[in-house]
């Protein structure tokens, strides 16, 4: 096509479709078109379509659009690894300077024995240092077996309503919804945050909660937090500021260990649907208890749950008390 304004061709999996394989020099645009029919779409039915200016020549691959993309929507200086067809980008761990990041933490808290374990440990905050009348709302995407899914009916809720919130994602749910997350980082509203990289609670020796064994060393832990960390930096080229554990359970040397990896460590003041298992009923209970600076946290991944219906109905309630909601970046956090 004349200027190198290549049609969306053929489609991949997942929705997304773009042109295969095809080599792109600097300057030429790519039309990408993007089809909301897949499962858990936001907008079933939508679509959009989009115009990439390529930086340099490379070869594009069908799922390989998605990182590339967003790397070049994002400013970024394009992925080496989307030059060459055919090839994931390099993972995260394997340079030396995640080795030698990691190697640094490790040492600095080797012999450090943490004497707290909990979801309210040292350096967990889990309100907004206010008086006003402001709530800040948390949704955990969790991305085990079963909670790979994503309740679409509040997300758009969110959105119609203009109402912010941080979304804690591990992992497993980006590589289970890589579209989505996407669409979720570009978002304005959403301020995409770390859940870890395999969910474990955090812990420099092991401990269990809810019967799940916790990051067992200090560099496992590393990897817990910062191979996610990394991950979202990729894809969305921006550093998540916030992390909250897989059970939001810590040791305080796990917190420090997290602080000193560049987070803030975010629990909660209200629990909003006890890990997606609160009726409709009980979810809006729980969020009507909310008081100035409360962070409320709630799961965004279990459609099937309580958990939008019940926000849903909370917040006009809440907002007729005066309440309106807020960013965890707007106040300082206690
Ligand atoms: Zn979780």
């Amino acid at each position: 096509m004349a200027n190198g304004l290549y049609p969306c061709e053929g489609s991949i999996d997942k929705g997304y479709c773009g042109v295969h394989a095809k080599l792109m020099k600097p300057g030429w645009q790519l039309e990408v078109a993007h089809r909301y029919d897949f499962p858990y779409s936001l907008h079933v039915g939508y679509s959009y379509r989009e115009t990439i200016v390529i930086e340099r020549e490379v070869t594009i691959m069908n799922w390989k659009l998605i990182v590339c993309s967003a790397a070049i929507i994002a400013g970024l200086v394009l992925p080496a690894s989307c030059g060459t067809a055919g090839n994931l980008p390099a993972p995260a761990d394997s340079g030396p300077s995640y080795a030698s990041l990691k190697n640094a933490v490790v040492s600095e808290y080797t012999g450090k024995k943490p004497v707290e374990w909990g979801e309210t440990v040292a350096g967990v905050k889990t309100s907004l240092a206010t008086k006003e009348r402001v709530i800040a709302l948390t949704l955990d995407a969790c991305g085990s077996p079963t909670g790979k899914g994503i309740d679409a009916k509040l997300i758009n809720f969110l959105v119609r309503e203009g109402i912010p919130a941080t979304l804690f994602i591990n992992a497993r749910w980006i590589d289970a919804n890589p579209e989505l997350f996407l669409e979720l980082a570009r978002n304005p509203l959403f301020t995409i945050a770390n859940h870890g990289l395999l969910h474990k609670p955090a812990s420099v020796n092991g401990r269990s909660a809810y019967g799940i064994r916790g990051t067992k060393d200090l560099g496992e832990l590393v990897d817990e937090i910062e191979l996610n960390a990394e991950k979202i930096h990729r894809l969305t080229g921006k550093r998540p500021a916030y992390y909250r554990s897989g059970t939001a359970y810590y040791d305080e040397i796990a917190v420090q260990v997290a602080e000193k990896l560049g987070h803030t460590v975010i629990g909660y003041s209200v629990l909003g649907d006890a890990g997606a298992t609160f009726t409709r009923e009980q979810v809006t209970a729980a969020l009507l208890k909310s008081v100035p600076g409360s962070i409320v946290i709630a799961h965004m991944n279990h459609p099937e749950s309580g958990t939008g219906k019940g926000i849903m109905a909370a917040v006009p309630l809440l907002k007729k008390k005066g309440f309106r909601f807020v960013r965890l970046s707007d106040y300082p956090l206690q």
